[in-house]
C-alpha cells in the first residue's frame, strides 16, 4: 500500500515523533471503549458518577468503586497489541519523543515504554492515591480490599478517601500531563494519531498544535476524524495493524 511506503519514508526521515492514542487503539487489545455502547456507562450514569459528588456522598463512592472494579477486572489481563508494540518499537530506534494518550490502561507502559515518556491525559487506572495525604497504590492492592469486603476502601496510613487515579467527570485534568502534551506536541517533526476521534478537549487540539508548527500529520483511526483535513495522510484501517507493517517497513528502510 503506497501510504505504508509514505509514512515509513516520514519515520525514517523524523527525530521526534510524537504518538497520540485513544480508545481505539486498546480495542484490539480486548479493552472496551468504556463510553460506547454496551460498555459500563449503560449501567452508572457518568453524570451522577462526578467528582463532586464522589467527595460528597458515600453512597456515589461505593457505585464509584463498582464501577471501578468492573473497570479493573476487564483491563488488569489486557496485553498489549502489535500496535503497542510498534510504538515501543519507535523508541528502540531512537524516533519516539513521547507518547500521549487518553487511554488509562497502562498498556503502553506494559508494552516497554518508559514511564516518562508517556503522558496519560486522563489518568490511570493501574493506581489509587489518597485524596488526603497523597498516598499512591497498586490497583490490585486496593481490589484485593475490595474483596476482602470493603465496598468503599480507605487510605491505610491516614483512613482518607481513595480514589482510582483516573480523571473523573467534572475532575481537572492533570495539568502537567496537559501542558506538556502542548510543548511536545508543538517540537516534534512526526505527530502520529491513532485510534482517537479526536473530539475531546484537550486531545483534539494536539494534532493542530502540531501542524501548525510545522510538524507532518498522519492519522489512523477506522472512522472519519473532524481533523482529518489537516493530516498529510490519513489512514482508514485497524491501527495496530497497519501501524505494525509501517514501523517493520521503516527499519527495513534503516537497514537498507
Ligand atoms: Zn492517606
Amino acid at each position: 500500500m503506497e501510504q505504508i511506503e509514505a509514512v515509513a519514508d516520514m519515520i525514517v526521515e523524523s527525530k521526534k515523533i510524537v504518538v497520540f492514542t485513544g480508545a481505539g487503539f486498546s480495542t484490539e487489545s480486548g479493552v472496551p471503549d468504556f463510553r460506547s455502547p454496551g460498555g459500563v456507562w449503560d449501567t452508572f450514569d457518568p453524570n451522577e458518577l462526578n467528582y463532586q459528588n464522589f467527595l460528597s456522598s458515600e453512597e456515589i463512592r461505593g457505585k464509584y468503586w463498582r464501577m471501578h472494579k468492573m473497570m479493573w477486572e476487564t483491563i488488569r489481563e489486557a496485553k498489549p497489541n502489535a500496535g503497542h508494540y510498534a510504538v515501543t518499537e519507535l523508541h528502540n530506534m531512537g524516533k519516539l519523543d513521547c507518547v500521549v494518550t487518553q487511554n488509562t490502561d497502562g498498556l503502553h507502559q506494559k508494552a516497554g515504554v518508559p514511564d516518562d515518556k508517556v503522558l496519560e491525559l486522563h489518568g490511570t487506572m493501574q493506581w489509587v492515591d489518597c485524596l488526603e495525604c497523597g498516598q499512591r497504590y497498586p490497583r490490585g492492592d486496593v481490589h484485593d480490599k475490595m474483596l476482602a469486603g470493603e465496598s468503599v476502601p480507605r487510605c491505610d496510613s491516614c483512613s482518607g478517601l481513595l480514589k482510582p487515579a483516573t480523571v473523573a467527570f467534572g475532575q481537572m485534568m492533570p495539568q502537567r500531563e496537559t501542558r506538556e502534551s502542548e510543548v511536545r506536541s508543538s517540537s516534534c517533526d512526526l505527530f502520529l494519531a491513532a485510534g482517537s476521534s479526536l473530539v475531546v478537549y484537550p486531545a483534539a487540539q494536539m494534532p493542530v498544535i502540531a501542524k501548525r508548527s510545522g510538524a507532518r500529520l498522519v492519522i489512523f483511526n477506522l472512522t472519519p476524524t473532524p481533523h482529518d483535513h489537516h493530516a498529510d495522510i490519513v489512514i482508514n484501517e485497524k491501527t495496530g495493524e497497519t501501524l505494525s507493517r509501517i514501523v517493520a517497513r521503516a527499519k527495513e528502510k534503516l537497514q537498507a
